[in-house]
């Protein structure tokens, strides 16, 4: 998102930002050094950007449909043996990680990331997630597990190039 940045004398002190049609406008009190004006320019695309994705999810009902296509895999990968409290997509992980287990609590966050990503990279990940309720580190019988998508490799591979590796 682009981001007008509106240097206001009224506005002494306080830093605010909205936004309008697809811009952010960020309010910023004069007087502030470039860095300092770069950091808010930085943390206002953050917020919109975690808004707008917010939003996104909720208006494609995305966890459910998540929950829906692990369910295929399961069936498929893991002859429909696991079970899990939630899985559902996170905006909030760091931009180098996709996907995080909680192997005690049996829950599951995706990347909202992945939903941008070919299919077949998106599947991968909630398998790999998937296979550690079974096994929570990544040792031999873990992958062998992780294998039994055919398509493991190639979207490792990927991943690995967009340096989302594991
Ligand atoms: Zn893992």
């Amino acid at each position: 998102m682009d981001v007008k940045i509106i240097r206001s004398r009224k506005r002494k002190k306080t830093i605010s930002a909205k936004e309008v049609d697809g811009v952010i406008q960020l309010y910023l009190p004069l007087g502030l050094s470039r860095e300092d004006e770069s950091k808010y320019v930085l943390w206002a695309k953050k917020r919109f950007e975690a808004q707008r994705r917010k939003k996104e999810l909720w208006a494609d009902n995305a966890d459910s449909v998540l929950e829906l296509r692990a369910h295929e895999l399961n069936k498929r990968y893991f002859g429909g043996e696991l079970s899990w409290v939630q899985i559902s997509y996170t905006t909030e992980q760091n931009a180098r990680t996709f996907g995080i287990c909680n192997t005690t609590k049996k829950t599951i966050r995706i990347s909202d990331r992945l939903r941008k990503m070919p299919k077949f990279v998106h599947d991968y990940v909630v398998v790999h997630e998937l296979a550690h309720l079974k096994v929570p580190t990544h040792g031999p019988e873990f992958w062998k597990l992780v294998n039994r998508y055919p398509k493991t490799e190639r979207a490792r591979g990927y991943l690995m190039a967009i340096g989302m590796g594991d």
